[in-house]
């Protein structure tokens, strides 16, 4: 098909979503859901407290319904009715559908960046539309069959708002087109200041050793505030060690997992309260059935003010009746580069089997 003529099947195309857009727009508006909603999404939610985070950075914990109708006093009727009851807007209304601006989409109500100016495209229906999201995980897909139709709800993942829907009609390289109400979303210019919940988290860094690394790492997966961990060496001499290099134990790295935290959900002071559950730290350079330097207990302070809170907080652990005639070995110093591990060694254990979920037969909690 010539340029034209795609043009041309595109425009009709276009006629034709539009037609069955606009009727369905009057058959949703102000109408309340007929059929159920099943969540499609495997990566749905947890109902648990467990904080959670985005591959990008942002803070993708859900807001309490409390949360939720307090960010919602400020939506005009129509915004609420879009956002909170799956309403639809007008197509060739919305404030947005041809805004060609560099910058950011944000959910209207909880400010969640969901779609990049870089992603939008011009789809002829109405409404404004992208190819893909700003991070798969910033939005949930929810299967929808209202009004005898089988299509795909998008949500906000944060806080559960109806955005619109998603179709596979898009252009390349997604070929898939997420239709969007202008009411639910807010736009940021490139360069402009972004409200605090519409920027990533500031995480911080932490590195500790305690015996084989996918055993830490696992379990500071599991620890509520921790974004992140990865397995790596760390503390030894040697630049881009391999694993069969740390083995042997010349070139001194210790088995180490670097964990970024935010430290508005956790402080360093109990990652290092976690630490000392999660590990023996009076053996000396072995952990269990594991001996050698490379499984030695250490803390690995990524500031000066890490380093001081380590050994305060290791030298208050000494004192109390758990360590009582048994000394703490554990090496506290300020870090070294630190080296990801082979790619084989992330998330061992959740790709292995073998996780401990944290919590149980763990050690009294510490000072
Ligand atoms: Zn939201």
């Amino acid at each position: 098909m010539n340029h034209l003529g795609f043009e041309t099947a595109r425009t009709l195309m276009g006629v034709i979503i539009l037609s069955l857009a606009a009727g369905l727009y009057f058959a949703i508006m102000n109408d309340q859901r007929e059929s159920s909603v099943e969540n499609s999404d495997p990566s749905d939610p947890p109902t648990s407290n467990h904080f959670l985070y985005s591959k990008s950075g942002y803070d993708l914990t859900p807001l309490s319904p409390e949360e939720i109708e307090r960010r919602a006093e400020k939506l005009t009727p129509q915004e609420r009715a879009i956002l909170l009851s799956q309403g639809t807007e007008p197509p060739f209304c919305g404030g947005l559908l041809d805004n060609h601006e560099a910058g950011t989409y944000v959910c209207r109500l909880c400010g969640l960046p969901l779609f990049s100016s870089d992603a939008k495209f011009t789809s002829g229906t109405g409404w404004p539309s992208f190819f893909q999201p700003f991070d798969p995980a910033h939005i949930r897909s929810v299967a929808d069959s209202s009004h005898d139709m089988t299509r795909t709800e998008i949500r906000c993942a944060r806080c559960g708002s109806h955005l619109g829907h998603v179709f596979d009609d898009g252009p390349a390289p997604t070929g898939k087109r997420y239709c969007l109400n202008s009411a639910a979303l807010q736009f940021y210019a490139k360069n402009s200041d972004l409200p605090p919940e519409s920027k990533p988290v500031t995480a911080e860094i932490a590195y500790f050793a305690g015996g084989c690394f996918w055993g830490i790492e696992d379990r500071f997966h599991q620890v509520p505030g921790v974004i992140d961990a990865t397995s790596g060496y760390q503390g030894g001499t040697v630049p881009n060690p391999t694993y069969a290099q740390v083995c042997t134990g010349s070139t001194r790295h210790a088995e180490t997992v670097r964990v970024h935290y935010d430290p508005n959900r956790i402080s360093y002071r109990q990652l290092l309260e976690y630490f000392f559950q999660f590990h023996d730290p009076t053996q000396l350079n072995r952990q269990g059935p594991d001996v050698g330097l490379q499984y030695r207990s250490a803390i690995f302070a990524a500031s000066p003010q890490q380093l001081e809170q380590a050994k305060e907080y290791v030298a208050q652990l000494q004192r109390s009746p758990r360590f009582h005639e048994h000394p703490i070995v554990t090496q506290i110093e300020m870090a070294k580069p630190f080296y990801p591990a082979e790619e084989y060694h992330q998330n061992y254990h959740a790709k292995h089997g073998g996780s401990c979920p944290i919590g149980t037969n763990l050690p009294p909690t510490a000072p």
